[in-house]
C-alpha cells in the first residue's frame, strides 16, 4: 500500500525528472544550435576567403594581359629601340618586376638590364614553349632566390620568339594571401606543380598539415589555384562552445524553473485527486455499527475507497490527510454525500438507521457544510438520520460553533471521531455538544493488553457517562473486546468482528444474513439509543 510520503515523493521525483529533462534538453538544444551555426559560419568564412583570394590574384593578372598585346610588336626589334617602352610599361604596372624579349630562344632585351644575351632554356628549362605558360620559380637574375611568377607569351608559331613578364609575386602574396586566423592557417598559390606558400616562398610540395582541412579555389580564367588550409569548422566550433555555456546554462535554468512553476498544478497529488473525482474513481463503502446489547444493526459509517487506475489502491489514511492539506477535502465530502444519498435504497428505510459520514473541521468554516448538506444530502430527502463524524486530528477550534446550532436544527447529529488520540479539550465537548464520542480503534485494541491505553479508555467511558454522551467503539475485532465494552456501557460497536467495510450494494446481502433477532420486519428499527 502507498504511504502519503511515498506518493508525495513520487510526484516530486517525477516533477524533478520532467523539469531536469527540460532544462537538459534546453541546454543541449541551445549549445547544439550554437555549435551548428558556428560550424556553418566557419565553413562560409573559409569558402568566402578562398573565393576572395582567387579573385584577388585574377585581378592582378588581368591588366598584364592587356599590356602584353600592346608590347607584342616590340619582339624582334633591336633592344635599343624596345628598352624604353619596356621600362615605361614595367614602371606603369607596379606589380611587374621586369619584362624581357626573346628572339630565337635567346633573351636579348630586358626592361632592367637593357641588352642581354642569355639562352632562355638555361634560365628556365621549361621555356621557350610554343604555348603560353605561367611559371612559379625563383629569380636567378635580379634578386637571387626570391620568388617570381613568370608569364611567357610566344609570338612565333615555333615558340622560339616571345615575351616574359616577371611578377614580384612574393611581395604581392604578402598582401593577397595573408591567412585569416583562426579559420585559415596557411594560404598557398599553386601554379602547375609548384607552390607559393605565404611567408615561405616557393616550395615544390604542398605543405602537409595533419589534422587540418584543405580547400581549393580554382581560377576559371588563369592557370592557377589557391589552397587554403585551416582547422576543420567543427573543431573550431567546439572550441568556441565553452564561451557560450554560461548563457545556455542560464537559459536552461530559466526553462527548468518555468517548467517547475508550470507543473505545480498538473504534477501534484491534488491534480491526481481532481482527476479521480472527475473520473469518479472513488467509491463509497459502508461498515455496519451494531448495538452492543441487542446485536441489532444501528446504522453504517460511510468510508471512502480510491482504486486509482494509475497508482493502484490508495488508502484513505493516505489521501484524506493529503486532501485536507490541499484544500480538496470539501469536494471529496460532497462526492461522498451525493454518492451515498443517491444509493440510500440499499439501507433500511428507517428513521432509526443512522448513517455516519466523516467530515473535516475545515468544512465547518463559514457554514460551508450546512450549504453542502442542503444541496447534496437533503435534496434526496433521506429518512435515515445523519451523523457527521468530526475527526479530532483537525483543528477543532476552526469549527464555527454557530454552524453546530444550524446542524442541530437540521436534525444532523455530531460525533467526535478518534476521541482521545488528538489534543481534545473538555471545552470542545462543552461547545460542540456532541451526541456521540467514537473511541478510536487503538484504544479498543488495547483492551486487556496495554495498561496505559486501557486506563485512557476507562477515563473516556467515565467522561461520556458523566456528560451523558453516547459511546461508539470502533475496531472491535474479538468477542472479548465486545464483551468488555458491553460491560462498560459502550452502546454501539463497530469492527471486523461484525463486518468489514463493503460496497453499498453488498449491504443488503449482509443485512439479510443477520440473525432474525437483530432485525425487525427487515429494518433495523430498534437501533441504538442515540439521542
Ligand atoms: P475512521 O473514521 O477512524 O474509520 C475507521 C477506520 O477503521 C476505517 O479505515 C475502517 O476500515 C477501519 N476499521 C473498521 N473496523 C476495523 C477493525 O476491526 N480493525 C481495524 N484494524 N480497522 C478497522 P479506513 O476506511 O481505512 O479509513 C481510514 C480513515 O480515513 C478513517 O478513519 C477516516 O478518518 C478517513 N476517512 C475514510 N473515509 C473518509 C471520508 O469519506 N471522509 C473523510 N473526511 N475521511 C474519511
Ligand atoms: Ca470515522
Ligand atoms: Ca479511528
Amino acid at each position: 500500500m502507498l504511504t502519503a510520503q511515498r506518493i508525495v515523493k513520487t510526484y516530486r521525483r517525477k516533477r524533478i525528472i520532467v523539469c531536469l529533462s527540460l532544462a537538459i534538453a534546453t541546454l543541449l538544444l541551445t549549445t547544439g544550435v550554437r555549435y551548428l551555426t558556428e560550424r556553418n559560419r566557419n565553413e562560409q568564412r573559409v569558402t568566402l576567403f578562398t573565393a576572395r583570394a582567387v579573385s584577388t590574384v585574377e585581378s592582378l593578372l588581368e591588366p598584364l594581359a592587356a599590356s602584353r598585346s600592346a608590347l607584342f610588336p616590340l619582339v624582334g626589334q633591336p633592344c635599343e629601340q624596345a628598352v624604353e617602352p619596356l621600362r615605361i610599361e614595367s614602371a606603369r604596372l607596379q606589380t611587374l618586376r621586369a619584362i624581357a624579349l626573346v628572339k630565337s630562344g635567346t633573351v636579348y632585351c630586358s626592361s632592367i638590364f637593357g641588352n642581354r644575351n642569355e639562352t632562355l632554356r638555361q634560365l628556365q628549362p621549361k621555356l621557350p614553349s610554343p604555348f603560353p605558360q605561367m611559371l612559379l620559380t625563383r629569380d636567378n637574375s635580379l634578386i637571387k632566390g626570391s620568388s617570381v611568377l613568370l608569364i611567357w607569351t610566344p609570338t612565333s608559331a615555333d615558340g622560339q620568339d616571345g615575351m616574359i613578364q616577371a611578377l614580384n609575386i612574393e611581395l604581392l602574396s604578402r598582401l593577397m594571401l595573408e591567412p585569416a586566423r583562426p579559420w585559415v592557417d596557411h594560404v598557398v598559390l599553386n601554379v602547375g606543380d609548384v607552390h607559393l606558400e605565404y611567408g615561405k616562398g616557393v616550395v615544390q610540395t604542398l605543405p602537409g598539415k595533419p589534422g587540418l582541412e584543405t580547400r581549393d579555389g580554382v581560377s576559371g580564367r588563369f592557370p592557377f589555384s589557391v589552397t587554403v588550409i585551416g582547422p576543420p569548422g567543427d573543431r573550431l566550433a567546439l572550441k568556441f562552445l565553452p564561451s557560450q555555456l554560461p548563457l545556455a546554462l542560464i537559459l536552461s535554468l530559466l526553462i527548468g524553473y518555468i517548467a517547475w512553476l508550470a507543473t505545480a498544478g498538473r504534477m501534484s497529488f491534488s491534480h491526481e485527486i481532481n482527476l479521480g473525482l472527475a473520473a469518479r474513481e472513488f467509491e463509497v463503502y459502508c461498515q455496519p455499527l451494531v448495538n452492543a446489547q441487542s446485536q441489532q444493526c444501528a446504522g453504517v459509517e460511510i468510508l471512502l475507497r480510491w482504486n486509482n487506475p494509475r497508482q493502484g489502491f490508495i488508502s484513505p489514511d493516505v489521501f484524506i490527510p493529503l486532501a485536507e492539506q490541499e484544500s480538496l477535502i470539501a469536494p471529496l465530502t460532497r462526492y461522498v454525500l451525493e454518492a451515498t444519498a443517491s444509493q440510500l435504497h440499499y439501507f433500511p428505510d428507517s428513521s432509526r438507521f443512522h448513517i455516519g459520514i466523516n467530515v473535516a473541521a475545515s468544512h465547518f468554516r463559514r457554514g460551508k457544510i450546512v450549504e453542502d448538506l442542503k444541496q447534496f444530502w437533503f435534496t434526496y430527502q433521506p429518512v435515515q438520520p445523519l451523523f457527521l463524524e468530526l475527526t479530532e486530528r483537525d483543528a477543532l477550534p476552526d469549527v464555527d460553533y454557530r454552524v453546530v446550532k444550524d446542524l442541530h436544527s437540521l436534525g444532523v447529529k455530531l460525533a467526535i471521531d478518534d476521541f482521545g488520540t488528538g489534543q481534545s479539550s473538555l471545552s470542545y465537548l462543552e461547545m460542540l455538544h456532541p451526541d456521540v464520542l467514537k473511541i478510536d480503534k487503538t484504544f479498543t485494541a488495547a483492551i486487556g493488553t496495554d495498561a496505559v491505553n486501557s486506563t485512557v479508555t476507562d477515563i473516556i467511558i467515565a467522561l461520556a457517562k458523566r456528560l451523558n454522551i453516547d459511546l461508539v467503539a470502533e475496531g472491535v475485532e474479538t468477542p472479548e473486546q465486545a464483551a468488555w465494552l458491553r460491560r462498560n456501557g459502550v452502546a454501539v460497536l463497530q469492527g471486523y468482528l461484525y463486518a468489514r467495510p463493503m460496497p453499498l450494494h453488498a449491504f443488503p446481502a449482509w443485512f439479510a444474513n443477520q440473525p432474525e433477532a437483530a432485525k425487525e420486519n427487515g429494518t433495523a428499527v430498534r437501533a441504538v439509543p442515540l439521542r
